[in-house]
């Protein structure tokens, strides 16, 4: 097996990374505080042309692969968990679905404006009563004439309140188990009926919206049926295999951030005459931070090359997914124990980073999921 990055995965790494320092890391802080979500950057973004990554060329993507926009997705969470996050679902969740399973005229009427920028982009899989159980839906679409009706409440969903379109998964035969759900494309801004009824406060990741929506006899035309009636369900688990490896390529980037935060830091702080890197307990946490972050980078590139070469990636997914959010989480508390008493304050970052990094193990299915998807593949 060989994975290495081409002159262009370098050279869109190190133009995002550029971008990053000097337009984001700045008022990374800010924006959670203010809990904002920061629409210039994304049109920014979109100037870059990064915002359809690994989107046909054809339908105003940038045409890279899924390594490439794994690094992309690095770069974003080494500065902001909440852009990451927002970039995440808008690309992995909101467009890929639309270039896998849609027809020409939903690709250019939907596609096109996501991987070309104009707005962003969510999906609604998650409800009150289902998380985990993501099937046992209690959202509906009935037909009526050449309609289709939605009814009911999406939970946590990222990016609804800023999207141009999010992708709806509903029940259409409630005798078919997996094969009664289906989706939907849903125009927030247009649509009767559709309406974000919470902007969730959280404990990171704050200028990332995470929003409850109320579908409320939602009519849609047949055209938003996304794919055939009754694949659902086989599409939300081809578009989490590939959300996964977002996931775990934010997580590297928190983990990231976290740890260069620490090292810069204990090479600078002095205590007991000399810089607390020289003390083995602290050089330890840095070297292990170093250990679990390339470590995480490594499963990730090793998902997305998979992926790129048309392969079944659940198992290599969920694994990448797995360890890194737990890499995230870990580097990131050590990084706020290296700072002592200044880490704990947010004019340093590393809380910020512990605080996005949570969530990492609990979106796009928790780490007990993880375990479950990785031991099904197993054969267990
Ligand atoms: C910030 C944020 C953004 C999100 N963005 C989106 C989005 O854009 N779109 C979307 O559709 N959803 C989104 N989600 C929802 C997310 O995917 C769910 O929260 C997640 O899948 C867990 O579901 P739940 O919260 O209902 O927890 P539950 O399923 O109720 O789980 C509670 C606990 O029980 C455990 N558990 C459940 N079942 C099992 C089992 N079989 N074996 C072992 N343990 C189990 C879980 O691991 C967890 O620890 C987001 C959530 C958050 C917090």
């Amino acid at each position: 097996m060989e994975f290495t990055l081409s002159d262009e995965h370098r050279m869109i790494r190190d133009s995002v990374r550029e971008f990053c320092e000097e337009e984001i890391a700045p008022i990374a802080q800010d924006i959670e505080d203010e809990h904002r979500f920061p629409a210039e950057i994304f049109d920014q973004l979109a100037q870059l042309d990064v915002m359809g990554v690994p989107v046909a060329e054809e339908y105003g993507g940038l045409g890279g692969d899924q390594l490439m926009y794994a690094l992309v997705t690095e770069e974003l969470g080494r500065v902001s968990g909440s852009v990451g996050l927002s970039y995440a679902a808008h690309v992995s969740l909101a467009s890929k679905p639309l270039e896998l399973f849609g027809t020409d005229e939903q690709k250019e009427r939907w596609l096109r404006p996501l991987a070309e920028g104009d707005y962003v982009g969510g999906w609604a899989l998650t409800e009150p009563e289902s998380g985990s159980d993501a099937s046992d839906m209690n959202t509906t679409a009935e037909k009526d004439g050449d309609e289709w009706v939605l009814d009911g409440t999406k939970q946590f969903i990222t990016n609804a309140s800023e999207a141009g379109s999010v992708l709806v998964k509903a029940v259409t035969d409630p005798d078919a188990g997996y094969d009664g759900i289906s989706t939907f494309i849903v125009d927030p801004r247009e649509d009767d009926g559709f309406e974000v009824t919470t902007i969730w406060d959280k404990m990171g990741l704050n200028a990332s919206p995470t929003c409850e929506i109320q579908l409320d006899d939602v009519r849609l035309p047949e055209d938003r049926l996304l794919g055939e009636e009754g694949d659902g369900w086989d599409q939300t688990k081809k578009t989490l295999d590939g959300g996964r490896i977002s996931i775990a390529a934010l997580s590297v980037g928190l983990a990231q951030g976290a740890y260069e935060a620490a090292k810069g830091y204990s090479k600078e702080r002095e205590q007991f005459g000399q810089p607390i890197s020289k003390f083995d307990a602290v050089r330890d946490k840095v070297v292990a931070m170093e250990r679990k972050t390339e470590r995480a980078r490594l499963l990730t590139h090793k998902a997305a090359w998979k992926y790129d070469r048309g392969e079944s990636v659940t198992k290599e997914s969920a694994i990448a997914k797995l360890d890194a959010s737990e890499a995230a989480r870990e580097v990131a508390e050590e990084a706020v124990q290296t700072l002592g008493g200044y880490g704990y304050t947010t004019d340093f970052a590393p809380q910020r980073f512990y605080r996005d990094a949570k969530l990492m193990e609990i979106g796009e299915g928790t780490s007990e999921i993880q375990h479950l998807v990785i031991g099904r593949e197993l054969g267990l």
